[in-house]
């Protein structure tokens, strides 16, 4: 092993902090015991704060993944047409999932380089006279190109089209870490993980569901066991869960909502976004390109970057990660070996960020890689604070 810190910079998993390692350490309890109460309310009270619903939260043991496919088995039934957006590798995913359940999406095709176009989803659903859509599925942060797509005005797209569709969005690298608003955004389902934002080991998935999605669970028929919210929400009202929670991981998560609350949930998201501005910065500078082409788009959680033609993405990965023990975040499917991503989420700051960006100029000198040298300290005089009145104008 390397020695000093490994500088985990993929956009999830992200780096957990030591006081979230510390507090899952705590020993296991018995979940049906007296004392499991209050750690389950905490953890369920918590999520409703996080996603700004006064709805049920419901959190399972499983992967980002396992939240998805309960968020499609809850609301609908075997042939359901549902309208999805190819934002990039995980709407793709999303929709593939979809498609194994037995749904029909429809794909509304993307270039990879934005988020989703409300306009394009708003003509979609007009067409949709008989109201066949039951669903419009959208990602909120793209995790594979580093693009945000505005739900608020997804969801006013879809009232402007008088359709009734729920609307179900995946914050699985996006919540804990850009501005979010469940009940306020009229969002009916919204899924999300712990490894990301959340800042925890991955292990924990999550659904925030609006009293429409509760309705239209009572009708949907999909089969569903696992995952049924209805098992869920009668032993959660008193802080239990119907089958064994992850005990220590909503130790954890206890421990993830207190630091979040310490920050304050819009300190968050601004230093999220000032760390994006320095690192689009910095790329720039480098004389390379950021894949996200749409500036009302760009993602405060990770940076995808454009290799250079005839230049390997994944070698210079190997280079950063061999010469200074920093892993980068891989392209997937479509842009393979064309794009690395830097991750910027989660417990970070902006000495991890300017170690981060340092790490990526000597790989990419290291690895060949045509650049101009001098990213790093465009990236530092953004964030110095003789800067501050700079701050504000970057982005
Ligand atoms: C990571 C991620 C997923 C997949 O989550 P898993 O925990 O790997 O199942 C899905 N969607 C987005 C946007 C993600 O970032």
């Amino acid at each position: 092993m390397p020695s000093g810190r490994h500088f985990l910079q993929i956009p999830g998993p992200s780096n957990v902090p030591d006081r979230i390692l510390r507090a899952i350490d705590f020993p296991t309890i018995d979940h049906r015991g007296p004392g499991f109460a209050e750690v389950g309310r905490a953890a369920l009270d918590g999520m409703t704060w996080v996603f700004g619903t006064e709805g049920p939260v419901v959190i399972y043991p499983s992967s980002g993944t396992g939240a998805w496919e309960a968020a499609l088995v809850n609301t609908l039934s075997p042939g359901d047409a549902v309208l999805m957006y190819e934002t990039g590798h995980f709407a793709t995913l999303w929709k593939q999932l979809a498609e194994r359940l037995g749904l029909n999406p429809l794909f509304i095709e993307g270039d990879w380089r934005s988020g989703a176009d409300p306009d394009a989803i708003e003509a979609r659903l007009k067409e949709d006279k008989a109201h066949a859509i039951k669903a419009v599925c959208v990602v909120h942060n793209e995790t594979s190109t580093g693009s945000v797509s505005p739900i608020a005005a997804i969801r006013r797209a879809i009232d402007a089209a008088g359709h009734p569709a729920l609307l179900m969005v995946d914050t699985i690298s996006s919540l804990g870490s850009l501005d979010y608003r469940h009940d306020e955004w009229g969002v009916d389902v919204t899924v999300s993980g712990s490894q990301k934002g959340l800042m925890l080991p991955p292990g924990l998935s999550f659904n925030a569901i609006s009293a429409k999605a509760l309705a239209a669970s009572e009708q949907a028929r999909l089969p569903k066991s696992y995952w049924a919210w209805d098992h869920m929400l009668g032993p959660n009202e008193k802080g239990y869960f119907p089958y064994t929670p992850a005990t220590n991981m909503l130790y954890g998560l206890n421990e993830a909502i207190a630091m979040l609350r310490e920050e304050g949930l819009s300190n968050v998201f601004a230093r999220h976004a000032r760390h994006g501005a320095a690192t689009r910065a910095a790329v720039r500078a480098w004389g390379l390109e950021v894949l996200c082409r749409n500036p009302n788009h760009y993602s405060g959680v990770l940076t995808a970057v454009v290799m250079p033609e005839g230049h390997s993405a994944d070698a210079f990965r190997a280079v950063t990660l061999k010469n200074y023990d920093m892993s980068l975040g891989n392209g997937l499917s479509k842009v393979t070996d064309r794009v690395f991503r830097i991750g910027h989420l989660g417990d970070f700051n902006d000495l991890m960020l300017c170690a981060t960006l340092a790490g990526v100029e000597m790989g990419l000198r290291d690895a060949g890689v045509p650049h101009k040298a001098g990213g790093v300290q465009v990236a530092m005089n953004q964030l110095g604070r003789a800067s501050d009145t700079g701050r504000a104008a970057a982005e």
